[in-house]
């Protein structure tokens, strides 16, 4: 509804009602008088000829909003109001800046991280999944530096992006890691001195999401399946939300590098993580109220 015909009817109405400057020169008082006079008239009237046409706007403006079909809600948003509150998954891209990663046949862990990053984020927005990257630069940061992005955040999951590198060059797969047990961060207090009381840390540790993730990149990509597992990373274990961190596949396997050079199958590796979050997320146990506060006497 911004085409001429509304733009036209609202300049008509800002018209001035009185003459213009060199008109009055060349009039008498008594005409003035008259201009003045018809000029007062003629302001009401185009106000009361000006709200029937506004009405019309107005009422064709609804009718279009009436009779214009809602596009057809998507798959995803669909799915996505199905899945109650979502958290925000941070992303990390392992590596960066001048700590490459893995490198071999031409290529280098941080850059594919970082790509595989991104095509993440993407699919996790059309979920309408909140989604922060620890980078989204070639830049390096510290391991407590991306497990703070996670640590400020209150409803988080944490999934670290890496690929692989063995000396047996056979070695081939997909596998993600979880943690053993959550170190709690200090709290952002601690520096006080008298204030030391940790951060509280989830319960769940991040088998689920591993879990969840490890099946659907299998699916997916028909990668040889290298299970989960738990160790002691940094990044899993500093997060006090569940995190996992994700081997995309081994660089220096001829067969490995050739698919993960290709950006159609990091598709497949986002959709599959994807897919496990969103999966996580439909099992997940609704979250415990805390308990009401008694009044004390
Ligand atoms: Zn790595």
């Amino acid at each position: 509804m911004d085409g001429p015909e509304q733009l036209d009817l609202f300049t008509r109405s800002a018209e001035p009602a009185t003459p213009s400057a060199p008109e009055m020169k060349n009039h008498s008082t008594a005409k003035l008088r008259r201009h003045r006079f018809l000029g007062k008239l003629a302001r009401p009237w185009r106000v009361q000829n000006a709200l029937p046409c506004v009405g019309l706007v107005v009422l064709a403006g609804c009718l279009t909003f009436i009779v214009a079909p809602d596009d057809e809600p998507s798959a995803e948003s669909r799915l996505a109001s199905t899945l109650g509150s979502l958290p925000t998954v941070v992303i990390d891209p392992g590596h960066g800046g001048n700590d490459d990663g893995a490198r071999s046949h031409g290529l280098r862990e941080k850059d594919l991280s970082l790509d595989l990053a991104l095509r993440v984020e993407k699919l996790l927005r059309s979920y309408s999944f909140p989604a922060v990257l620890t980078r989204r630069e070639d830049t390096f940061m510290t391991l407590p530096e991306r497990t703070a992005v996670a640590n400020r955040i209150e409803n988080a999951i944490f999934v670290s992006l890496h690929f692989n590198h063995s000396r047996d060059s056979s070695a081939t797969g997909v596998e993600t890691f979880y943690a053993t047990e959550k170190v709690p961060p200090e709290s952002s207090w601690a520096w006080v001195g008298f204030v030391s009381k940790p951060e509280p840390v989830s319960t769940d540790i991040g088998a689920d999401l591993a879990g969840y993730i490890q099946t659907a990149l299998v699916t997916r990509t028909n990668a040889a399946n290298r299970g989960i597992k738990q160790r002691e990373l940094y990044v899993v274990r500093h997060t006090r939300c569940p995190a996992v961190l994700v081997e995309g596949g081994f660089l220096n396997n001829v067969l490995d590098a050739r698919l993960i050079a290709n950006g159609e199958y990091l598709d497949r590796l986002a959709q599959a993580i994807v897919e496990g979050v969103i999966t996580y997320q439909k099992n997940r146990p609704p979250p415990v109220a805390p308990p009401p506060k008694i009044a004390a006497h």
